[in-house]
């Protein structure tokens, strides 16, 4: 993620850092993430182990329902008792005091480490033996006071979603390929016997990638009931008529999030082809979508190449032939 973040990267950048390039083994750290978010917590708070566990154990429970796999090792303690909840065999009360011992074992000490190491901001301090939880900083509220704060949740909620699909489908990570219905923008995958699978909002996996900004003219996006964000294929949708490139369109490598001016507003987009320079921008997306691990990585990877030279010369050949049918190219206006 080390190109993600920017010179004097913001605090949303870290807490994207954390939620959409980690090497994931266990969902624990998006329960966290939705946690925290959901709480809205204040500086200086001192969340204990138990006011976390209620909302903490019911994020897990709920994505149990439909992905019963939550980490890639073969049994967690923590794990069956919410599943043993969600069965009805045990109580809340016991659920609650299962989560406080068991819950957060593998998850305070990790939330912050990214690739090799501790990012260099942290949203809360670990006072676990001191006071048996975590105490909030300034960092987390200030998260919470920008702009952006209301789209994280629905980021980790889709980025969840993804890892425990790539992991449920247990199959080789090469034919892991998620895709996009391009009638309701939904991500979807399709199982071992070719059974459609619904993933989430492509709207809310894309955002977080692009930092919340337009593709275009990096105007701030809400993914909040889809205020502002069209979902546009950036090779016009009128380029799958071109034989080398068909259907090709279609694939999430072509899909980025749009300010509804840009995207069809006067002097919009519409299906004119952008520019040389928002192909970089193009480019350095679709490599931030390969570095947040499966399953995005093995499905750009098929769609445009292994090696990062396979990729730029996948789409500057498409560029090229998209250059010769429209001829023009478009941009947007920057006030
Ligand atoms: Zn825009």
């Amino acid at each position: 993620m080390s190109d993600f973040l920017t010179k004097e990267p913001s605090l949303e950048e870290y807490w994207r850092g954390i939620i959409l390039f980690g090497r994931n083994v266990a969902s624990y750290k998006f329960a966290l993430a939705k946690t925290l978010l959901e709480l809205k917590p204040e500086s200086g708070q001192l969340l204990k182990l138990s006011d976390i566990a209620p909302i903490f154990a019911s994020n897990i429970v709920q994505h149990l329902k439909h992905s019963p796999k939550q980490t890639t090792s073969l049994s967690s303690k923590f794990l069956k008792t919410c599943q043993a909840f969600s069965e009805n065999e045990i109580d809340h009360q016991t659920l609650i005091e299962s989560t406080v011992r068991l819950g957060f074992n593998n998850v305070i000490d990790a939330f912050h480490i990214v690739g090799s190491g501790e990012i260099n901001r942290k949203f809360y301090i670990d006072e676990r033996s001191a006071n048996d939880g975590i105490r909030i900083t300034d960092e987390f509220s200030m998260l919470l006071g920008n702009k952006q704060s209301s789209n994280l949740i629905f980021e980790a909620e889709a980025r969840w979603r993804l890892v425990e699909t790539a992991w449920e489908l247990n199959i080789s990570r090469n034919l892991i390929a998620i895709n996009n219905d391009s009638s309701t923008n939904e991500l979807f995958t399709l199982d071992k016997s070719k059974k459609r699978k619904a993933v989430t909002s492509s709207r809310h996996a894309l955002n977080g990638y692009q930092k919340g900004k337009c593709f275009y003219c990096d105007t701030d996006i809400s993914i909040q009931e889809n205020l502002n964000a069209d979902v546009d294929h950036f090779f016009p949708h009128k380029l799958k008529f071109v034989p080398e490139i068909g259907d090709l369109v279609d694939g999430i490598w072509n899909l980025v999030l749009s300010c509804i001016d840009c995207n069809r507003g006067f002097n919009g987009k519409f299906d004119k082809l952008p520019s040389l320079n928002l192909l970089v921008k193009l480019s350095n997306r679709n490599e931030y979508l390969i570095k947040s691990h499966h399953p995005l990585r093995e499905t750009l990877i098929s769609q445009t190449g292994t090696l990062h030279e396979d990729r730029s010369s996948f789409l500057n050949k498409i560029y090229q032939k998209s250059l010769s049918v429209t001829f023009h190219t478009w941009e947007p206006k920057l006030n």
